[in-house]
């Protein structure tokens, strides 16, 4: 990295990068790569994970904004002609484009990891399998169940495409500079089918951020500004059996399916 070096880390891009061998072991264990197979990374850094991956698969294509660390990959990366480093922000990125199939794999910039999924779970259907390593905080989000204070609106999102599992718990050591959170990596696996059948998902959605916007409000609270007739509301409560004098944070995605889909 020359003269550039000076500038790392550079904190406002979320880089803490991975330096324990022992996990880009495990993650490659976990992943059970198949030599035919094409991996995406997203923010590969220095290419710890980058540089493991790209002895075992057909193709790696890593996306990184940072300008620098795309020269250095280039060069840390030389003798591999199945890597492309892209240098490009995952969030705007055109995934489609690529035309293939891929699994993503990444030790995701942590200020955008949320944004990255959800960009990443609308296009499913090209996308079989994500491990990606998340805050722990933002790990325990996405696989939280009801009733349990970390489920919020980003678990019934995830959940009602994916199937979300913590493969590996990480310890903040791992990294450097040592950041202020542990991590975890997840398995996301898009499903076929959204779990639940939802007859208007931008409804379904609506009532699942308001529900969780006033988390210790009871729901026949946190609904009315909404904007749907309070009798229609009050129908909808007993139709799908509900008690509106619950708090949304105890909704299954089911019980959710169920309040949206008796409005419609
Ligand atoms: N994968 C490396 C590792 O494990 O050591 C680096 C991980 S570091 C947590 C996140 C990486 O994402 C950094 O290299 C950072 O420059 C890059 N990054 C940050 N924002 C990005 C964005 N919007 N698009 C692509 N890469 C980004």
């Amino acid at each position: 990295m020359g003269n550039s070096v000076k500038r790392y880390p550079k904190k406002r891009l979320g880089q803490n990068f991975l330096v324990d061998d022992s996990v880009v072991e495990d993650i490659i264990r976990i992943a059970n790569l198949d030599e035919n197979e094409t991996i995406l990374e997203i923010g590969p850094g220095k290419g710890i994970l980058t540089y493991a991956l790209a002895e075992r698969v057909k193709r790696v294509i890593a996306l990184e904004l940072d300008k620098d660390l795309c020269g250095f990959l280039k060069d840390h990366l030389a003798n591999f002609s199945n890597v492309e480093i892209i240098h490009t922000d995952a969030i705007t990125f055109d995934y489609r484009g690529l035309q293939e199939k891929f699994r993503v794999i990444s030790n995701l910039p942590y200020y955008i990891s949320v944004p990255i999924m959800v960009k990443l779970l609308e296009k499913r259907e090209i996308i079989p399998e994500m491990l990606l390593m998340l805050q722990k905080e933002v790990a325990n989000r996405i696989t939280s169940r009801p009733g349990i204070k970390d489920y919020g609106s980003i678990s019934v999102f995830v959940q009602y495409l994916s199937n979300v599992e913590i493969v590996l718990n990480v310890t903040k050591e791992s990294f450097r500079p040592i950041p202020g959170v542990d991590s975890a990596v997840v398995r996301i696996t898009p499903l076929s089918r959204p779990l639940v059948e939802v007859m208007n998902e931008d409804l379904f959605f609506r009532i699942v951020r308001y529900a969780f916007a006033l988390r210790r409000k009871t729901l026949r609270n946190s609904l009315k500004a909404i904007n749907i007739p309070p009798d229609r509301l009050k129908d909808a409560f007993r139709i799908a059996e509900i008690d509106p004098s619950r708090r949304g944070e105890t909704l299954s995605l089911q019980e959710f399916a169920n309040l949206s889909n008796a409005i419609v």
